[in-house]
């Protein structure tokens, strides 16, 4: 497989785009990999970049877009923070990733069992984290179900899951509120804004419909 080219990433669309996510998360679960030369595309890339989707994740460790989407170099723009939340900085590098550099798709991808999530869920305080967990508070707020709050922390993971599902919708309607510019490229059907969840025990990626 080839890096992406001025050429390649015209043809894509926004549906194509998700097609190749698609279908590159099926070969990384049933552990193929797209024959690529990776020192063959850093040469191929040396002249510029043609990405064709832009996926916000989380940092753990375990949810690397570019392998379990079976991606190589040039393919997407990685944007990465512990709770795949949206931010002013986040909203900007997306900005640039569609508008400028021409991506057609975005992912906010979530995953089960987020460290980032269950300090939210446990409300957890340390440092420069307080600050950073807050971001995620009000999926917290959003899972309304269970009442008990017993069963409101991180040791219960349907809980902590349900959250992390919900701070995805909520980072796509703030993607959606705090950007003119990626909201107006939206409603031309120049890009898609979509979510996922990434399940740690499977590497199976689930797109929401
Ligand atoms: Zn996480």
């Amino acid at each position: 497989m080839k890096a992406h080219t001025k050429e390649t990433q015209a043809t894509m669309t926004p549906q194509k785009s998700l097609q190749f996510l698609k279908e590159g998360n099926l070969r990384f679960q049933n552990n193929l990999k797209a024959n690529r030369n990776l020192l063959e595309q850093v040469n191929d890339t040396s002249e510029g970049q043609f990405p064709f989707a832009t996926i916000l994740s989380c940092i753990d460790s375990r949810v690397s877009a570019e392998l379990v989407f079976d991606q190589g170099l040039g393919d997407i723009f990685s944007v990465r923070i512990a709770g795949n939340f949206i931010n002013e900085d986040i909203l900007g590098s997306m900005e640039f990733a569609c508008k400028l550099a021409g991506t057609k798709l975005i992912v906010v991808l979530g995953h089960t069992s987020c460290g980032a999530v269950k300090g939210a869920c446990d409300d957890a305080k340390m440092g420069n984290l307080t600050g950073m967990l807050s971001k995620i508070k009000p999926a917290v707020e959003g899972v309304t179900e269970p009442k008990d709050a017993n069963l409101r922390n991180s040791k219960n993971l349907e809980f902590v899951d349900n959250v992390a599902k919900v701070n995805v919708s909520l980072a796509i309607e703030n993607i959606r509120k705090q950007s003119p510019i990626l909201k107006e490229m939206e409603d031309k059907n120049e890009i898609d804004i979509v979510g996922a969840m990434y399940d740690i025990n499977t590497g199976a990626v689930d797109f929401f419909e």
